[in-house]
């Protein structure tokens, strides 16, 4: 083992609240080497992502560069993953074979996709790092299709939503038929009454056919099956449904949550190893919030900072999630709707902003040398 003045800061998973943690402990010296480990050079911003499917963006509008924002900022990146954590002896073992120290960890590695048992085909969303990939596959096989393809989009949160509209847009209606199916009594069932009655009218309107309160259990030739037993004949799906922790995490001896997510406090510090901090999709937090890259990116400053307090052996400070959000719901045709405190409203102006919103996040550290007094977090969402 090294000594441990040498030890590393690590940062595993190139999500939302590390890319700030990097461009924040990369600014001032913090007396240790700190080393980003992520299996891919490219880091996705999940909210361009509808943006990407319908066309509105390119590839490197919605991708952070982890190397080279690591160059910049004096932070080692490795491309591979971490597959054990042995908290006790302070190690990490990745999946290039390496075996690394620490003297703080801090795990960012969002969530796994969680599919029905019984399902034989389709496309998750999830991993969002490898979608793009996924994606063209879909392409080929509407390009190769001589008829319409029944398309449907399994999950009707705001993620499956934004999907159903953009993919809609991507392959225009004259060659799909899309459907969006979820097991709640209604759409974007976590959001003000307003907003369900806008994507309502929106989905009417686009002619996307919404089955809500069909429960999917299973997927085979073709056919959609649902609890209930009712089925639906579909060419291929989209699955946008619930995020599992990733199971590798189990192996470790980290207290978890009943979902294996990594137990938190206030602090973002693991329950069980205070040397241990958890930020984004991975963490459990003592307050518990639904898993959304809000949280992650307001993370990312506290983690920092928190990062920093321990090696000097302050006290870390409590990161308080707020309670109500702001939704920016990406229609696909130029307009957008934003949905808060109950209050939702539509139109041209709402797409605006949020490309705004989002494309500022991404140019934060796109471009890191130019904008290093920028302040993120703040003014997401
Ligand atoms: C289509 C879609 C749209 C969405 N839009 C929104 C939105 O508008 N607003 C919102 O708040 N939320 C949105 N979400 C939810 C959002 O994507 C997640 O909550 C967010 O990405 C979580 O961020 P994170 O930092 O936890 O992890 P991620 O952003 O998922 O990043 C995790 C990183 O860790 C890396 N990693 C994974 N495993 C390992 C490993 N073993 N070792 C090392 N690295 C690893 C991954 O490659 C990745 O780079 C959307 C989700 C989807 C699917």
């Amino acid at each position: 083992m090294a000594e441990a003045t040498d030890m590393p800061i690590l940062l595993v998973g190139g999500g939302h609240a590390h890319v700030e943690v990097v461009r924040r402990l990369g600014r001032g010296p913090v007396g240790r080497k700190i080393i980003l480990i992520s299996p891919a050079r490219h880091a996705p911003y999940s909210g361009m992502l509808p943006g990407y499917v319908s066309g509105r963006y390119g590839f490197a509008d919605f991708h952070i560069d982890l190397d080279a924002l690591c160059a910049r900022c004096n932070v080692t990146f490795l491309a591979t993953s971490a597959g054990g954590i042995d908290p006790d002896r302070r190690q990490v073992s990745l999946a290039d074979g390496q075996v690394l120290d620490y003297c703080l960890l801090s795990i960012d590695i969002g969530s796994t996709p969680q599919l029905p048992a019984d399902v034989s085909g389709g496309l998750s969303v999830k991993p969002i790092a490898s979608f793009t990939q996924r994606l063209a596959h879909l392409d080929a096989r509407v390009a190769q299709s001589t008829g319409r393809l029944r398309l449907a989009v399994v999950g009707q949160g705001v993620a499956g939503v934004e999907m159903a509209f953009a993919l809609q847009r991507r392959f225009g209606a004259g060659r799909v038929d899309m459907l969006l199916v979820g097991r709640a009594d209604a759409v974007i069932a976590e959001r003000s009454r307003l907003a369900r009655a806008m994507v309502r009218r929106e989905l009417a309107r686009a002619g996307i056919a919404h089955h809500q309160g069909f429960d999917v259990i299973g997927f085979d030739a073709g056919t959609l099956l649902a609890r209930d037993g009712r089925t639906l004949s579909v060419d291929d799906v989209v699955w946008t449904t619930s995020s599992g922790a990733p199971a590798w995490l189990g192996g470790t001896g980290l207290a978890l949550d009943a979902g294996g997510f990594i137990r938190v406090d206030q602090a973002l510090r693991s329950v069980s190893h205070p040397d241990v901090f958890a930020a984004g999709d991975v963490a459990s937090l003592p307050d518990p919030r639904p898993k959304a890259g809000v949280f992650a990116v307001r993370q990312g400053p506290v983690l920092a900072d928190n990062l920093r307090r321990c090696l000097a052996g302050e006290d870390p400070r409590p990161f308080r999630p707020q309670r109500q959000w702001l939704a920016l719901i990406a229609l696909a045709n130029g307009r957008a709707i934003a949905d808060k405190w109950c209050l939702a409203a539509s139109g041209r102006w709402v797409a605006r902003w949020k490309h705004w919103n989002d494309s500022r996040f991404v140019r934060l550290y796109q471009d890191p040398d130019g904008q290093l007094s920028g302040s993120a977090g703040n003014k997401q969402r």
